[in-house]
């Protein structure tokens, strides 16, 4: 008999319809905060259920398609404005089932209805372009055209922005969808759904298959009514889905792991940098792709930016993100805490000093949560694990420099490429920094994380693989060029044929 209490059961959603998985099997989706706090019981879906909802997809294909771009806007305007409506309510459940705190996840859920706003926008623009032909009476121009499902996978740390900023272009390109986001947060993504499907998207244009990534997100990657995937996760899983794209040539989008810097120059506002390292490193609990778990500083600011910086650091409080007197968060699950425990062994043992942190919280408050000390190394080597690998958590390492051709080679001596930022107020080293820095993304007097959503966002090196989303860019992913000659001379003309 339901209770009061009793879990809330959510379904899959295919061609319109609420639906059971085939398998029967549940994911519990549990509050990272408090694990006695069950938020809600997902399906484990399986290969069956990924290949109904990519036949609803391919079905309602054709008529979205013949769809007038600014009529599939109408649609998306109109769920930007539910999801205002409901920004809060969906802000506090995102806070139970992932744990960020609350300012951060009313900033997901704003990232989502950005996205939505500037794709709905993308309607009535879409432009493509015209140019003069080499013969005469003769028209050229070229147009976007969608390419079929879409096929999307999406991580928990950022759980309504990231499937927006991929459902919403596919969408407004004319692509119908499949969507399978992280077991970790489904909450999140049932929300975003269900106003799409209230603001009027017609039943088979998105699909959402709930479940685990090797039984609900692989089947995508090898159906061949599947035209395009993307995919945003760890660089592990990245290179599976990309091998598992290429032998149908399906169009594949990574984004994947990062590393990124904080450069902060002797001449910097030192006040600014350390609000900026602190927020950057620490957001979200650290685990953003774009979180800045490397500080370098300039040795003559160095001892001063450490003895602020490990200051602020220890006074941050962790809790419950619904509190409003927490700065952070817990980590997402027990796995990333482990994660971190390790790599604090790691960076204990390679020599870094363990200036801040460097525990699990496990009694009172931190007794029921996956919670861990925000944690800063200093004096590190930039060749460290710590400051090599990915951590995804609440672990920042700090590295003192001489000039800014080191900084600039320790910032590029990593196998990711995300996100970099400088504080300096010197022009020349700022415009040598962006032009030197390889990443997608630099940041000058602005910490690494805090990307909008109308410019491209993606990274170089093992972080992605030359896509980019956001902004146009997100365009030239989820559509194809299509090039259109249209002859009106009335006589074979040959182009590059000598007459
Ligand atoms: P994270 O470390 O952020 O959890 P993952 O790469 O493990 O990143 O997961 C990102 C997304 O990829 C999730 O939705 C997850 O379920 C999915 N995923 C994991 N393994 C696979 C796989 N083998 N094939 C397809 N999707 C997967």
């Amino acid at each position: 008999m339901a209770t009061a209490s009793a879990p809330k059961i959510f379904r899959n959603y295919i061609n319109g319809e609420w639906v059971e998985a085939r398998g029967g099997k549940v994911i519990e989706d549990r509050n990272p905060a408090n694990t006695d706090e069950l938020v809600g019981m997902f399906p484990a879906s399986g290969a069956e259920d990924v290949e109904r909802a990519v036949e609803a997809a391919k079905a309602a294909y054709n008529k979205w398609r013949l769809t007038p771009a600014p009529k599939r806007a109408e649609i998306l305007f109109h769920a930007a404005e539910i999801l205002v409506a409901r920004k809060e309510d969906y802000s506090r459940d995102m806070t139970r089932e992932m744990g960020k705190v609350l300012a951060e996840t009313r900033g997901d859920v704003q990232e989502a209805i950005d996205m939505t706003y500037l794709m709905a926008g993308e309607g009535r623009r879409q432009f493509g372009h015209t140019t003069p032909s080499e013969l005469p009476d003769k028209f050229a121009m070229a147009v976007r055209s969608p390419i079929g499902v879409a096929g999307l996978i999406t991580p928990w740390n950022f759980p309504m922005a990231i499937p927006s900023w991929k459902a919403m272009p596919a969408l407004i390109c004319g692509n119908t969808v499949v969507l399978k986001p992280a077991e970790d947060t489904p909450l999140s993504t049932y929300n975003l759904t269900q106003v799409l499907a209230e603001a009027g998207l017609p039943p088979g244009v998105l699909n959402v298959v709930f479940g685990y990534g090797p039984d609900a997100g692989a089947p995508m990657l090898n159906n061949p009514d599947v035209g395009l995937v993307s995919f945003t996760g760890s660089t592990e899983v990245g290179r599976i889905v990309s091998q598992a794209c290429a032998p149908t040539f399906k169009k594949c989008h990574l984004e994947m792991g990062g590393k990124n810097i904080i450069i902060v120059m002797d001449d910097a506002n030192l006040d600014l940098a350390i609000e900026g390292a602190v927020w950057g490193g620490f957001g979200t609990s650290g685990q953003r792709c774009t979180a800045a778990s490397r500080v370098a500083v300039q040795k003559g600011v160095y001892r001063q930016f450490v003895e602020k910086f490990v200051a602020r650091v220890k006074a941050l409080k962790v809790g419950d993100g619904l509190d409003p007197a927490t700065h952070m968060g817990p980590c997402i699950n027990e796995q990333q805490l482990q994660t971190v425990i390790k790599y604090v062994d790691i960076g204990s043992a390679e020599g870094a000093k363990l200036s801040a942190g460097g525990h699990r919280l496990e009694t009172g408050v931190h007794a029921r949560g996956w919670f861990h000390e925000p944690t800063v190394f200093t004096d590190c080597d930039p060749e460290m694990r710590v400051c090599q690998e990915e951590i995804f958590g609440p672990v920042v390492s700090v590295i003192p420099f001489d000039s800014f051709d080191d900084a600039i080679s320790i910032a590029n001596g990593v196998k990711y490429g995300l996100s970099a930022a400088i504080y300096t107020r010197n022009v020349n080293q700022a415009f040598r920094a962006q032009r030197d820095l390889e990443t997608g993304i630099v940041y000058v007097n602005a910490p690494t994380i805090g990307a909008e959503t109308h410019l491209p966002f993606g990274g170089t090196k093992n972080t992605g693989n030359g896509h980019r989303e956001a902004g146009l860019a997100a365009l030239d992913f989820y559509s194809e060029w299509k090039t259109v000659y249209v002859d009106y001379s009335d006589k074979l003309q040959r182009a590059q044929i000598d007459n």
